[in-house]
């Protein structure tokens, strides 16, 4: 890494107010959470992809829960890393940094970033498909345990609150993220390869005077837009752009 990028980039971070940061999956992995979209990754796996989908889910309920545990339910206790501190950090320092992510793990809140917009949703709580209503996935959890599928007290099979393939984001999240976006002054990409739709067309909403930074460990097809590249992790390049 350039060190002469970094303290310019750096600079840049310390002149801006409003900060946006779009993370994904790179930004966990250091956490101990797979990246389940990586070569080696689960989601390669034919089956996975397949049931992992709204259309499993009310078709094949059994299916659908049989891998949604295997990707989702069987991580170990997982803590922040200096990644999500340094984004936290940004926020103690004064700045408004609001981060839309595509992580469900819920590590930017534990790190203790306040204005966080889960867009693939998260793993706290499962929702009734017929009444709405809430339960946590712990309860979801017990119900597996004892290769039961997960029911509300209508009956119906409760659905885990993670945006699945077929079903639509959230609208107004969505409108927020792109708001974010827009009037930022600084938009810090972290731990994304952004392939994934929608989520990074995102990008494409920041103001065109605003700085565009991308953290990722491998080349993403946005490097060329950006004012500063690090190819690296994010626990290590975010440190070395604040104190
Ligand atoms: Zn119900």
């Amino acid at each position: 890494m350039k060190e002469k990028e970094l303290s310019l980039c750096a600079q840049r971070v310390q002149a801006a107010q409003r900060i946006a940061v779009l993370t994904g999956a790179g930004i966990s992995t250091e956490s101990g959470i797979p990246d389940f979209r990586s070569p080696s990754g689960l989601w390669r796996k034919p089956e996975v992809q397949s049931a992992i989908t709204r259309e499993t889910f009310f078709i094949q309920p059994q299916n659908f829960y049989k891998y949604f545990t295997e990707l989702f339910l069987e991580w170990q206790e997982v803590f922040p890393n200096a990644g999500h501190l340094a984004l936290s950090n940004l926020e103690r320092m004064g700045k408004t940094v609001r981060i839309a992510t595509q992580n469900i793990d819920g590590l930017h809140q534990a790190a203790g970033s306040s204005q966080v917009i889960e867009l693939h949703g998260h793993l706290r709580t499962a929702t009734c498909p017929k009444c709405k209503a809430k339960e946590s996935m712990e309860t979801v959890k017990t119900s597996l345990k004892q290769s039961e599928l997960p029911k509300c007290s209508c009956g119906a099979i409760l659905k885990p609150d993670v945006v699945l393939f077929g079903d639509p984001l959230d609208l107004d999240d969505w409108n927020t993220a792109q708001e974010w976006m827009r009037q930022a002054d600084l938009l810090l990409c972290v731990g994304t390869s952004l392939t994934v739709t929608p989520a990074n067309s995102l990008i494409l909403r920041r103001h065109s005077d605003s700085t565009l930074v991308i953290i990722n460990k491998e080349p993403t097809m946005y490097d060329h837009m950006a004012d500063f590249v690090f190819h690296g992790m994010a626990g290590t390049v975010l440190p070395k752009l604040w104190g």
